[in-house]
């Protein structure tokens, strides 16, 4: 264990050089406090989580101190947001640190969002709102619980600087941990300023720290851009099978490692409904939930143009196209599991698509269907979720479907089975409200119940005595929250 004047620093996105990014110090927050810490996330840092709760750690990460090894950077990228290019993005308001090499050889970047105005703030101050920062800190380490691929948030820390949103609010920070921040927009702002030199030492920085394993291959960038793929298909089938709601997904918030990167108006579902909304700036649905499956498709084809000075627009091509299959394999396999089955038949597509259409229409709860299919046998769970269910008739068709297929795959004993359906289908999900609530505390200087989410949502699968209501389905208001952009 560390203390944290004790980390090794080794900042090798920073010697790329000034053409990648841009040396900017953080612009401290007024009377730094810690709103919450993640002993998981510290570990990866080989921190002691004592040291959460010590002045420096409130000063280091609300701006105020800097290691002497720190060589804290604004990274220029574009993007297409919504669709439409965007030529200059960057980070505005976000600085890498540096990067923290642990115990274990791995490397974390330590990204301090919220930090101060950059060359890239545009018309922005630089600065996230408590809120938001909260949000984000609480989706990383639950998607992260979840097995959702994901950046890391290491803590938040709260402050009295007023900024000013739709009404006067609090600036904190988010200390971001991810074995890189390099998005898909990094890749396509070299292309479209036509810099080869500078995308091929970008593009030779990833493979080498990133994708060693593609520098074996005849093609290296191609088996890169083949990973990056894989990797999206999985990560997005992932979002899909736990009700996950990206909400922006621009190329510039799209991780080249395939992890979930920069929360903003995200949510889990509460009732199933594959046209939910979550970002209630997104007119036109872009991103509703059902379109973040093709959505992906479209990222990844923005990424393809951007690597045609290395990739033949054929390899591309045909590349893009395993997106689709092996989403939907991962998908299948994943919701398969989520019905407790260990097998797999032709129909099983057929099955979920039935009930996912059977919960759309009866506003059934998405989390907890799932996890109470997984208390009691087949027959008589099914049995006790009809009454959810408007259409009771169609329920039963598909149950009596259901039943015979649990039959067919055999592995029925009972304790098994709901131990195997508990290990996959969570109790506790970050519903909004959930945050909503903790947010509202935390505005007005209580941080108790952030943190006791926090650590509800760390073991999402495991029931926790007295922690009842965090499993409950959201009271009407919770369920029409609006999320928006600003943060
Ligand atoms: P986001 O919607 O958070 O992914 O941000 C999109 C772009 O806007 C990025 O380049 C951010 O750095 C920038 N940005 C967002 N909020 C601010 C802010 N308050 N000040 C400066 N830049 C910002
Ligand atoms: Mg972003």
């Amino acid at each position: 264990m560390k203390a944290l004047d004790e980390l090794t620093f080794d900042n090798r996105f920073a010697r790329l050089g000034d053409a990648l990014s841009t040396h900017v110090l953080p612009e401290p927050i007024g009377e730094p406090r810690l709103v919450v810490a993640s002993p998981a996330a510290m570990a990866l840092l080989d921190l002691d989580p004592s040291v959460a709760e010590t002045p420096l750690f409130a000063e280091l990460f609300g701006g105020h101190k800097l290691w002497a090894e720190a060589e804290p950077r604004a990274m220029v990228y574009s993007g297409h947001q919504f669709g439409s290019y965007n030529p200059q993005l960057g980070d505005g308001r976000g600085l890498l640190l540096g990067e923290v090499y642990n115990e274990a050889g791995e490397h974390w970047d330590l990204h301090l969002k919220g930090a101060g105005q950059t060359p890239y703030s545009r018309m922005g101050d630089g600065r996230a709102v408590l809120r938001s920062s909260i949000r984000e800190f609480l989706a990383s380490e639950a998607l992260h619980a979840l097995g959702i691929p994901t950046t890391r948030a290491l803590c938040v820390i709260g402050s009295n600087t007023p900024v000013w949103r739709e009404k006067q609010e609090r600036a904190a920070m988010v200390l971001r941990l991810a074995a890189s921040h390099v998005r898909f927009g990094h890749f396509e702002y070299f292309y479209y300023t036509q810099r080869p030199e500078q995308q091929k030492a970008l593009g030779e920085h990833v493979l080498a720290m990133h994708f060693p394993e593609c520098l074996e291959q005849p093609e290296p960038y191609l088996a890169m851009f083949r990973e990056v793929v894989e990797r999206n298909a999985e990560l997005i089938a992932k979002w899909q099978a736990y009700g996950f709601c990206h909400g922006v997904m621009n190329t510039d918030n799209m991780s080249i490692l395939g992890v979930t990167f920069d929360f903003g108006p995200f949510a889990f579902l509460d009732d199933f409904d594959a046209n939910f909304i979550c970002n209630h700036s997104d007119d036109q649905g872009r991103y509703s939930f059902s379109n973040q499956v093709p959505i992906g498709q479209w990222n990844l084809s923005a990424l393809a143009q951007a690597l045609t000075p290395f990739i033949s627009v054929d390899a591309l091509r045909e590349t893009l196209g395993l997106y689709f299959p092996l989403y939907q394999a991962h998908y299948l396999d994943l919701m398969r599991r989520r019905l407790g089955l260990t097998t797999g038949e032709e129909d099983d597509q057929k099955l979920v698509e039935k009930l996912l259409q059977l919960m759309q229409n009866s506003s059934v709860d998405y989390s907890l269907f799932f996890r109470r299919l997984g208390d009691e046998t087949a027959e008589l769970a099914v049995a006790r979720l009809r009454d959810d269910f408007v259409d009771i008739k169609g329920f039963d068709a598909w149950a009596e479907l259901y039943c015979a297929r649990v039959a067919r795959d055999g592995n029925n004993d009972q304790a098994q089975r709901r131990t195997r359906m508990h290990a996959i289908n969570p109790l506790y999900i970050l519903r909004n409200y959930l945050a909503q609530k903790a947010i509202d505390a935390a505005e007005n200087g209580d941080y108790a119940e952030v943190r006791r989410l926090h650590a509800v949502l760390s073991k999402p699968f495991e029931e926790q005595p007295g922690m009842d209501s965090y499993a409950e389905r959201p009271p009407e208001w919770g369920k029409h929250l609006e999320i928006s952009c600003s943060s």
